[in-house]
Order: structure tokens, then C-alpha cells, then sequence
């Protein structure tokens, strides 16, 4: 039987109406025999207020208890859809990122996954459960808990995925796939319906919150399809595999205020688009103080802001 990872973002799981139509997503394809494995992410703003909460505590706090105060907030959304899935009639089980093997770095705040023993995980599945973990977290070698960094419970999907030889990996969230840019910024953003690991690498690493950073580089290592889509409608959502390479511009990004980066497979050999580049530098007289050019990106650091209408004409030339 095909094993199938859902991760659920912390907007997905923010109230219990919400996590209803998760519980439906999730059974609808639990009912197609399939193994299903479940990540979240803490509840709406809880990690944001955890945050806010200890800072007024102190302005030194020690990484170590941060980890083990932010892990917290994954703790309730898992036991909660456990809860909520038994009451529906469905086996499941919750656990945290120990309870389901996941060895990390000792880093604190920034660990990365070294290992998962996946005897836990595969035990629940082998009793047809639906097993939660908890994403964001794991544990060290001297069994402290660790968190992965803002975001990561994208990468615990995908590590997990990739430990249990997943068919596929679903990130769900409150937009439906990857844009051209981010829609809740650039109005008119389309929805790309694939990207290669390797564009979506260069889109995180420029600053997209739409995905952890690791995640599509451990997609790329170890092949599993990754597809982003809406927890709240059923829309086609954006498919990140080892596609084959095609040169067209995929998408823009605004790093900070002056930063903006420019990705898509080929981009280097596109003279025509580098033109229309320095069109818009010249346009507004832009001035610029790095410009970089890579096979899959170009980034621009420019002296002064770059604002909405700015970035929006850069977005232009790429639809
Ligand atoms: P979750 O909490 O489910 O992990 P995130 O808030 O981390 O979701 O990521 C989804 C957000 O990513 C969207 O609401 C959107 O504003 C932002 N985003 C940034 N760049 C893009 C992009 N290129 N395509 C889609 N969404 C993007
Ligand atoms: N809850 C964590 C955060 O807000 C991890 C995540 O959402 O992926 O950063
Ligand atoms: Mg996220």
C-alpha cells in the first residue's frame, strides 16, 4: 500500500471548524488505501505568541528553552486531530518529533535532521492508523528537544516522506501552489503548475515563505514528488519533481527591501529578458549595487527600496 505524507500549516490548523476539513482531506484519501501520515504545524499565531510571550520574559532567552517552549505549540494541534479523528471513527495516533525517531542536528533553533527510525511510525501504520507528528521538531544526542527554524515543519514533511519512501508529499496551506510571486503581494501572480527542485531550492533560498528552505532540497535527494495546494479549495496545486528542464522564467522574489531575485532554468541564456531588465533599472533610474547571473537565477541588490510598483513591473516582464 502506497504511503502518502499531508502536512497542514499553521492557518490550516487554526480553529477546530478548520480542522475539520483537514480531518476530511485527510480521510478522503485514507479511504483510497492508503497509508497516511500526517504533519502539523502549531495552531494559527501560536508560535508567533509564544515568541512575543517569552521576549517579555527575557531578551536573552537560551535557545535551548525556546525549543522546548515553540515545540509545544505543534504538541496541541497533533492531539487535537487525534482527538477529532477517533471521535470520527478513525484510528490515529499523535506523536511528537522523539516519539517518531527524529534525530536532529544540536543546533537549537536551526537543527537539521540527521536520521529517522521509522519503527514507531511503520508499527501505527501496520494497525491501519493515522499517524500525526508533529512537524517543526525532534530531539538531539542528549535527548533535548530541538526545532528546525521558522517554517520548518515543511521539511519535517518532506524528511519524513523520504524516510518512509513516500509516493508523495502534499504540503497543504492557505494558497493553492507556488506563483510568480507572492499572490498576497503581486496581484496579478500565476499559479506555476510544476517547478524542478532545483527552482524551488533557489525560490526558498531567496526568501518565499511559501516553503521551508531544506525541504526541496531533500524532495530533490531522495525523489519524492512534493505538491503544494489549498486546504480550502481543490484546485490543481503546483507539482516540485525532477521535471524536465524547460527555459522559461518561473518566478520573483522579494528578499528585503532592496533585494530582488529572479528564477526560472536557463535564465542566463534569455537575453532578451536581461534586456528587459535593464529596461526597467534604466526606467526608473534605478541604482544598482550587485547583479548577479546564474544558470537558474538572477538577484539584484539595489541602493535604495524597491517598492510595489517597482517589483510589480520586474513581474511584468516575467508572465
Ligand atoms: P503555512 O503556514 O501553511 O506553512 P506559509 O504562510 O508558511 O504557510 O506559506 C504560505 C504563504 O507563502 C502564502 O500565504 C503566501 O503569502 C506566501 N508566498 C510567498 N511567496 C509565494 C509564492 N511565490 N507562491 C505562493 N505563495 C507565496
Ligand atoms: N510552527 C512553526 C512556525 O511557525 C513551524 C511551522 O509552522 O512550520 O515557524
Ligand atoms: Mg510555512
Amino acid at each position: 500500500m502506497d504511503t502518502i505524507v499531508m502536512k497542514f500549516g499553521g492557518s490550516s490548523v487554526a480553529d477546530n471548524e478548520r480542522l475539520k476539513l483537514v480531518a476530511n482531506k485527510i480521510i478522503d484519501m485514507y479511504n483510497k488505501d492508503k497509508n497516511i501520515v500526517v504533519v502539523l504545524s502549531a495552531q494559527g499565531k501560536t508560535t508567533d505568541n509564544l515568541i512575543s510571550e517569552a521576549l517579555e520574559l527575557s531578551k536573552n532567552t537560551k535557545d535551548r528553552e525556546m525549543d522546548m517552549l515553540l515545540s509545544s505549540g505543534e504538541q496541541i494541534s497533533i492531539a487535537k486531530l487525534s482527538i477529532l479523528l477517533n471521535e470520527m471513527g478513525y484510528k490515529s495516533i499523535s506523536l511528537t518529533g522523539w516519539q517518531a525517531g527524529i534525530l536532529t542536528s544540536n543546533t537549537n533553533q536551526n537543527a537539521i535532521i540527521k536520521n529517522i527510525d521509522t519503527t514507531r511510525i511503520l508499527k501505527e501504520l501496520e494497525d491501519r492508523k493515522i499517524v500525526i507528528i508533529a512537524g517543526f521538531q525532534g530531539f538531539n544526542e542528549n535527548l533535548d528537544i530541538t526545532t528546525l527554524g521558522r517554517g520548518g515543519s515543511d521539511t519535517s514533511a518532506v524528511a519524513i516522506a523520504a524516510a518512509l519512501n513516500a509516493k508523495e508529499c502534499y504540503i497543504f496551506s492557505d494558497v493553492d501552489g507556488v506563483y510568480t510571486a507572492d499572490p498576497n503581494k503581486i496581484e496579478n501572480a500565476k499559479k506555476l503548475s510544476a517547478l524542478s527542485y532545483s527552482e524551488m531550492m533557489e525560490i526558498s533560498s531567496e526568501g518565499a515563505k511559501v516553503l521551508h528552505n531544506r525541504c526541496a532540497e531533500i524532495g530533490d535527494k531522495f525523489k519524492i514528488p512534493i505538491i503544494t495546494k489549498s486546504t480550502f479549495n481543490n484546485k490543481a496545486g503546483t507539482i516540485i519533481t525532477d521535471i524536465i528542464e524547460e527555459n522559461t522564467i518561473k518566478s520573483i522574489v522579494k528578499k528585503d527591501v532592496s533585494r530582488v531575485s529572479i528564477i526560472g532554468n536557463g535564465i542566463i541564456r534569455n537575453v532578451d529578458f536581461i534586456k528587459g531588465i535593464i529596461d526597467i533599472v534604466t526606467e526608473y533610474k534605478l541604482e544598482m549595487l550587485e547583479f548577479n547571473v546564474s544558470e537558474s537565477k538572477i538577484s539584484i541588490d539595489f541602493k535604495n527600496l524597491i517598492d510595489k510598483e517597482i517589483l510589480e513591473r520586474f513581474h511584468s516582464i516575467i508572465l
